[in-house]
């Protein structure tokens, strides 16, 4: 099996539901000179040799010796040109924000995810100490905006802990976000995964916490429908799709970047009438996709893809939220955190993908 083939095994393998929602995550393969990275707005699980974005190691490198912008906005436009100058393939797709991350590790294997399991963790108040108590081998990062200023901290981290340990880090948390796994072999890749999911759920489960999230009963077909008929009525855009679950306790701030990309950073409680909805997009600057309302929750987008995947980040930022409570409880991202990624062009990129 080439190492291309064994990134796609190990991006099915790690794409499914307990590791990555929506278009989250990410994996790479590389050789000396080539990294070969999954493309921004596709899935891990469905992702074919052939979708990898193959880029020059030494040309994306050079971004390391490049002084940013101070606005963001210029910051990543720049990052992505000398992204897209480091693509080897004319028609292949965008590389991953993270791209430069993988290029940082030497290791062959690099695979990104973001499971509920790891970020009760890394989401939560004593999220650090429970790592380094855990984890003595692994890197943790404390929170920094996703993209270039993200790459650029990770690497000098993962510099000071190669002069300390000489050797790579093979676990990196990343704080409200997820985790790196890196290793030279598939198998070293399962055997470092396995004990991260294993180790943390061994600690829910000293502490009684459930790690799944228990969902209240449905009530019956009627009256979700005339609940579903009602927010239609109540959101301005004519085409809305909506999806509904049973109740759960919905997380009451923004938890990591792609809960903000997909459920937003807040979700409305209450009656969802035009008034109601009306100051909901007052105080925050849209309309809710998702709603807390009479022992159901609803997802809420303009196609049904959107709906689906808004209500299933708010199931996993509800179960994450609970993990966390074995950790001292949930952290959420503070608000200029938020705003940096409500703001951001890559992040609105995968969102428009999907
Ligand atoms: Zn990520």
């Amino acid at each position: 099996m080439t190492g291309l083939e064994q990134i796609v095994e190990l991006s099915h393998k790690y794409g499914v539901a307990d590791y990555v929602k929506g278009g989250g995550g990410n994996t790479s393969f590389k050789d000396k000179n080539t990294v070969w990275v999954k493309p921004s707005g596709t899935t891990l699980v469905s992702i074919k040799a052939k979708d990898f974005v193959a880029m020059d190691r030494a040309k994306l490198g050079t971004l390391n010796d490049v002084i940013p912008p101070a606005d963001p906005i210029e910051r990543e436009a720049l990052v992505k040109e000398y992204m897209l100058n480091a693509k080897l393939g004319p028609d292949s797709g965008r590389p991953s924000v993270e791209a430069p991350l993988h290029n940082t590790l030497d290791a062959v294997f690099v695979v990104h995810t973001h499971p509920a399991i790891v970020n009760g963790m890394t989401c939560a108040v004593g999220g650090a100490k429970v790592a380094a108590a855990l984890f003595p081998e692994a890197l943790w990062i404390d929170y920094v905006d996703p993209g270039y200023t993200l790459c650029m901290k990770v690497r000098d981290r993962i510099n000071n802990y190669k002069a300390k340990r000489s050797k790579e880090p093979p676990i990196i948390f990343l704080d409200n976000h997820g985790v790196f796994i890196s290793a030279d072999t598939p198998q070293e890749i399962d055997e470092l995964f396995g004990n991260v999911m294993s180790l943390l759920s061994e600690q829910y489960k000293a502490v009684g916490i459930s790690t799944e999230l228990k969902i209240g009963r449905l009530p019956d077909k009627n009256k979700q429908e005339s609940a579903i008929a009602f927010i239609k009525e109540n959101y301005p855009q004519d085409e809305i799709s909506v999806h509904v679950s049973g109740n759960f306790p919905e997380p009451k701030g923004p938890i990591s970047p792609d809960h903000i990309v997909y459920t937003k950073s807040y979700i409305f409680n209450g009656t969802p009438d035009r008034e109601a909805l009306k100051d909901f997009r007052r105080k925050h600057g849209y309309l809710p996709n998702v709603i807390a309302w009479d022992n159901m929750v609803f997802g809420i987008g303009t196609t049904q893809k959107k709906a689906s995947l808004a209500l299933e980040f708010a199931q996993d930022g509800a179960l994450v939220s609970q993990l966390a409570e074995a950790f001292g409880g949930i952290e959420y991202l503070t608000d200029s955190s938020r705003e940096f990624i409500e703001n951001w062009e890559a992040e609105s990129y995968r969102s428009k993908q999907l």
